[in-house]
């Protein structure tokens, strides 16, 4: 069961954005990206035609003819064409994960926003618009764009000049959004070695909120990475403090939930090699939380099914300790930022209070608890 919204009905269906919604739907459920790739490629080559053209093309069969249409993909075309939910896309409702309980589900719906995802102006799979517009299918009601700084050079990460044109760019790109919804500008900042943060102060102070990360010298000493962790924490321009493990952990595969720490751990018969588990970082955890708390920072309850970080005896601690907590996909396509449930899972069975959920938050009071580290 998905919680987007749809606006059309079945009488005129927009054989794009059924495209869209199956590329949503399997990014959502962590299928490879070329398959998810295949069914965005066609909602860009069909937008090219009237719905006249289409028919015609359709009724032909040559759909598939077109340049970034396959056969499968032209199948779904016409399916929608003449009025009909494509196959593939009811198949993919129907196989979905539905069940889900009522505490995670409270917390899901007490979400209004999301405070760490990936664009292509980083290591992201899509244009800021293309996020916006899937956090407005969710009912977000803002969407912070964190894309990585300039010390991570694998992510494409941003340089001061590059970020202060992605300010000015989602400026522009909020005046086109509908009312009730903003994009808000932020960075996943890297914490570097000596707990400084990897951007010009100044443009930090300009953001609306700031998540640091470590991303380097994970296997690093206990002493040196709570030191590093500390000092980012006590820095008034931080606000949230991503991933704080850095572990990676095996994904269960489409078909089996999104693995919980047990599940997912290596071994596993469920677990597919998608990817290399990493072990956790070590830092006194007591001493960070602690330092969250007296800053008045939150931490972060990361995602994303390869993540899943802080796992749940160090949340649990965090929730002892009364951390301010935030509950975000870390998208890098929009249809992981259904990815939120995850989260709210965890959270739930770690008895997290949705009211220590920086995401709860309505947009002002979110920015008047950023502005206040800062300020
Ligand atoms: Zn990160
Ligand atoms: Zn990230």
């Amino acid at each position: 069961m998905s919680e987007r919204k749809r606006a059309d009905g079945p009488a005129d269906r927009d054989p794009g954005a059924d495209l869209r919604e199956i590329a949503f739907r399997l990014e959502a459920a962590n299928e490879a990206t070329y398959r998810v790739r295949a069914f965005r490629s066609a909602a860009a080559a069909i937008a090219k035609f009237d719905r006249a053209e289409l028919l015609e093309r359709a009724a032909e069969g040559t759909l598939a003819k077109l340049k970034g249409v396959g056969d499968v993909t032209a199948r779904c075309i016409a399916e929608s064409l003449s009025g009909q939910e494509p196959v593939y896309l009811r198949r993919l409702a129907a196989t979905e994960g539905t069940e889900v309980d009522e505490e995670t589900d409270a917390l899901r719906r007490a979400l209004r926003g999301d405070c760490h995802a990936h664009t292509d102006w980083s290591d992201g799979g899509s244009p800021i618009e293309e996020m916006a517009l899937a956090a407005v299918g969710l009912g977000h009601e803002y969407l912070v764009v964190t894309d990585h700084s300039p010390r991570l050079t694998v992510a494409n990460g941003l340089s001061a000049d590059r970020l202060r044109k992605q300010i000015g760019a989602i400026e522009a790109i909020n005046a086109d959004l509908p009312p009730g919804f903003r994009v808000l500008t932020g960075i996943e900042v890297d914490i570097l070695a000596d707990g400084t943060l990897d951007q010009d102060p100044e443009l930090l102070d300009r953001l609306d909120l700031v998540v640091g990360s470590v991303h380097s010298g994970l296997r690093d000493e206990r002493e040196v990475m709570t030191r590093r962790m500390l000092a980012a924490i006590a820095n008034p321009r931080l606000d949230i403090l991503g991933h704080c493990t850095g572990r990676k952990v095996l994904v269960a595969g489409p078909d089996g939930a999104p693995g919980n720490d047990e599940r997912s751990a290596e071994g596993s018969d469920r677990a597919h090699r998608r990817g290399r588990s990493r072990p956790e970082s070590s830092f006194d955890a007591d001493a960070v939380f602690a330092a969250c708390v007296e800053y008045d920072k939150a931490i972060e309850i990361n995602c994303r099914p390869d993540r899943l970080d802080p796992p749940k005896r160090l949340l649990r601690l965090a929730v002892e300790a009364g951390c301010r907590l935030a509950i975000d996909t870390d998208a890098h396509a929009p249809g992981q930022l259904d990815w939120l449930r995850n989260g709210c899972e965890r959270a739930a069975r770690c008895g997290v209070p949705a009211e220590t959920v920086v995401n709860t938050l309505p947009i002002e009071d979110l920015l008047q608890w950023t502005a206040g580290h800062s300020g």
